[in-house]
């Protein structure tokens, strides 16, 4: 099984997300990964997103294999002050991704029903691409209209340690969620055997 989002390279294979834009070179310079480009919500007031979408446009089309993110939002008390430049950052990345058929892997921290928003207004465009939710912990209601827009969402060991778990994993349909390390490597194989423990009851 790969590793849906992690910032690590790992033998596990998956996909592999910069932090920052001086991360794009190593990440895809990683072998067995898909790469994928972006700049983090945590650092979107030191960003320019201007530069961020040209430089998006030439690193895409220099690989074809590779997808954008880490982008998303992050509405969590540490990173709520941002939130006017996390939008626009995020736009642009959403952007990219729509127009080179890529899929975005998004971090929504106490932002799911924006993203939701966001999501959905583009969709009304016509212009929303592929999305991968990472971490996702909403709840299984917000997670079918996330699955209306064609989601998919990856969880790792501290979304599947929690209470709620099962009530928001267990009736994802099959091929919609999937397991991520989030740069913890060590925990991989116990995100993967709980996730496959809770979707027991569906095969
Ligand atoms: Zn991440």
């Amino acid at each position: 099984m790969k590793d849906y989002h992690t910032h690590t390279p790992g033998k596990n294979g998956g996909y592999l997300c910069s932090v920052s834009r001086a991360d794009w070179e190593a990440v895809a310079a990683a072998e067995e990964m898909t790469p994928c480009f972006g700049v983090h919500p945590w650092l979107a007031a030191e960003s320019d997103p201007a530069r961020i979408a040209f430089d998006l446009d030439e690193w895409l089309v220099r690989y074809p294999q590779a997808d954008v993110g880490e982008s998303g939002l992050d509405a969590t008390p540490a990173h709520k002050e941002t939130m006017e430049q996390q939008r626009i950052l995020l736009q642009v990345h959403l952007g990219a991704a729509y127009r080179h058929d890529r899929m975005a892997h998004l971090h929504g921290a106490g932002a799911w029903s924006e993203l939701l928003t966001l999501l959905r207004e583009r969709q009304k465009r016509g212009t929303l691409p592929r999305v991968l939710l990472h971490a996702w912990n909403g709840s299984h209601e917000m997670a079918r209209e996330f699955l209306h827009l064609g989601a998919i969402f990856s969880v790792g060991l501290r979304e599947l340690s929690h209470p709620k778990a099962s009530i928001r994993y267990a009736r994802i349909p099959a091929g919609k969620i999937f397991p991520e390390s989030d740069d913890h490597p060590e925990t991989f194989p116990r995100a993967v055997a709980l996730l496959s423990l809770l979707r027991a009851d569906l095969t």
